[in-house]
C-alpha cells in the first residue's frame, strides 16, 4: 500500500472501530483524524513523512519526546525480565524502587505511595482513602469535598464529581454525589488593579467561610495546584495553598494535591505544591510519570494516613485496587523518566527553555487580538478575542497545516510541549501559532 493509502485506510477503519475520546464521532466526517505512523522527539509523523509538533504532549503526558532512546532501553530491559505481576502479596524491584525515589522527592514527608492505572482511579484513591481515614479515627460525618470553581480531576463517577466543568459534568448530574465549590482565585478573575496574590487572598477567605460551617462534614479540599488545565489553564498564585494548607489544618480536612497535570516538572518545580512551601496530605500523580509511555498512577500520603489504616481488622485496611496496579513496565518506564530528571538537571534546564520559549512568543503576547498571555514552568496560555464559536476547530485545523499540534480549549490556546523541545522547534511552534492566528482571527 503507498503512503497516502495507508493514511486514508487507517482513517477509516479508525472511524469506523474506535470511538475515540472526548469525542462526538460525527464530527470526523468533516474532520478528519491525524494517522500517525511513529513518533520522534517533539515530532509526529504520518504515513507520508509529514510532521507536526506535539505542542500539547500528546494530552499533557510526554515529557522527554517520543521514541526517547534511554526509556526505550530502559523498557527492553524491563520487558526481558518481568512485564507485570499482581501487587497483592507480591513486590518486584522497579515499584519499590520508585516509591522509594518519589518519597525521597518529597523530602520524605509522603513516604507511602499507592498505585491506580490512570489520573481519575488516583484521584478515586485519594477521595476514597480520606473519607476511609477519619472513618478509621471515628469521624463518621466526614463525608463531603470541596473543590475550586472549574475544576478537573477526571471523568470516573467519583472524580468527576469533583470537576467543575459543565461540558463534562452536566449530562451525568444524576449520577453524582454532590460536592460544594469555592471560588477559583484563577488570577484573571481579579477586580482591576488587585494583585493576583491579593486575589489569592480574597478567595482564601471564602474557603475559610465554607470550612468555618462545613469542616465537621467536610472530609478534604481537592486543589490543582498553581493551574487549573481543563477549564482552561486558569493560573493562580501560590499564596492561595499556602492559606488553604493552613485552613485545612485549622479545620481538620484533608488537602489533595491533584498534580496529575502540574508534577513532573511542569509547574517549574518538581512538584507544584513546593511553591507554596507546604506538603499535601494526599498527592495525586500520573500523565507525566512515566515520560509519557504508559498508564500509570501514585497517590502518595503520610506516615498519619497510613498509621490509621493499619490495624489487626482487616476492614480498616484499604481494600482498593486495580489490576494493573504498580505495573512493572511502567514503574521502570518512570524510573527512567526520573533518571533524565536527575542526569539532565531537567529542572534546572528548563528554565532557559522557559525563558528562550517566553521570548519567542512575544508577538504572539502582543498580538492585538490577544487576551491574558500567561506562563507557569512549561506551560503558556492565551485566550484569542473572537465570537467565533468555531474557533478552536479553525484554529486547530490552521495550525496543523503549519505543522504544529494544537487543541485549543474553546478560545484559550496554550502549549504545553515535551521538556526536549529545541530553539528552532521554539521557533517553529511561535512562527506557526502566529500565523495560524492571523489566518484565524480575520
Ligand atoms: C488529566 C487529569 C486528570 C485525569 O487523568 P486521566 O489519566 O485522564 O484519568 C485528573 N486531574 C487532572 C488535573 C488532570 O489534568
Amino acid at each position: 500500500m503507498n503512503p497516502g493509502a495507508a493514511n486514508s485506510d487507517l482513517l477509516a477503519r479508525s472511524a469506523r472501530a474506535v470511538w475515540h475520546p472526548c469525542t462526538q464521532m460525527k464530527q470526523h466526517e468533516t474532520l478528519p483524524l491525524l494517522p500517525i505512523a511513529r513518533g520522534s522527539g517533539v515530532w509526529l509523523y504520518d504515513f507520508e513523512g509529514r510532521r507536526y509538533l506535539d505542542a500539547i504532549s500528546s494530552w499533557w503526558v510526554n515529557l522527554f519526546g517520543h521514541a526517547n532512546p534511554r526509556i526505550n532501553a530502559a523498557l527492553q530491559e524491563q520487558l526481558e525480565t518481568l512485564a507485570h505481576v499482581i501487587l497483592a502479596g507480591c513486590t518486584h524491584a522497579p515499584v519499590v524502587e520508585l516509591s522509594e525515589r518519589l518519597a525521597a522527592l518529597t523530602g520524605g514527608r509522603l513516604g507511602h505511595c499507592f498505585y491506580g492505572s490512570d489520573g481519575a482511579s488516583a484521584v478515586e484513591i485519594a477521595l476514597k482513602m480520606s473519607f476511609h481515614y477519619w472513618r478509621n479515627c471515628g469521624r463518621h460525618g466526614k463525608t463531603g469535598f470541596v473543590s475550586l470553581t472549574g475544576s478537573y480531576h477526571g471523568e470516573t463517577l467519583g472524580a468527576l464529581s469533583v470537576t467543575d466543568v459543565a461540558l463534562f459534568k452536566d449530562t451525568y448530574a444524576p449520577l453524582l454525589r454532590q460536592s460544594a465549590q469555592v471560588p477559583s482565585p484563577d488570577w484573571r478573575l481579579a477586580e482591576a488593579g488587585e494583585s493576583p496574590r491579593d486575589f489569592a487572598a480574597r478567595c482564601a477567605q471564602s474557603l475559610e467561610t465554607h470550612l468555618e460551617q462545613h469542616h465537621g462534614e467536610t472530609a478534604a479540599l481537592i486543589v490543582e495546584p498553581l493551574v487549573q488545565g481543563a477549564t482552561g489553564m486558569a493560573m493562580y498564585d501560590a499564596e492561595y495553598l499556602r492559606l488553604a494548607r493552613a485552613l485545612c489544618d485549622r479545620y481538620k480536612v484533608h488537602l489533595i494535591a491533584d498534580e496529575i497535570m502540574v508534577g513532573f516538572g511542569r509547574s517549574g518545580t518538581f512538584f507544584a505544591h513546593e511553591q507554596a512551601g507546604i506538603t499535601p496530605d494526599f498527592l495525586c500523580l500520573s500523565k507525566g510519570i512515566t515520560g509519557g509511555y504508559l498508564p500509570l498512577a501514585a497517590v502518595m500520603t503520610t506516615g498519619t494516613v497510613y498509621r490509621a489504616f493499619y490495624d489487626d481488622t482487616t476492614a480498616r485496611g484499604f481494600l482498593h485496587s486495580h489490576s494493573y496496579t504498580g505495573n512493572a513496565l511502567a514503574c521502570r518506564a518512570a524510573l527512567a523518566t526520573l533518571d533524565i530528571f536527575a542526569a539532565d538537571k531537567v529542572i534546572e534546564t528548563n528554565r532557559a527553555k522557559r525563558s528562550a520559549l517566553s521570548e519567542a512568543a512575544a508577538s504572539i503576547a502582543q498580538h492585538p487580538r490577544v487576551r491574558n498571555f500567561r506562563n507557569t514552568g512549561m506551560i503558556w496560555a492565551f485566550e484569542a478575542e473572537t465570537g467565533d464559536p468555531d474557533f478552536a476547530r479553525k484554529f486547530h485545523q490552521a495550525a496543523l497545516n503549519r505543522g504544529v499540534l494544537l487543541r485549543p480549549i474553546g478560545n484559550t490556546v496554550y502549549f504545553m510541549p515535551p521538556y526536549v523541545i529545541n530553539e528552532s522547534e521554539i521557533n517553529f511552534l511561535t512562527a506557526g501559532t502566529l500565523d495560524a492566528l492571523n489566518k484565524c482571527l480575520t
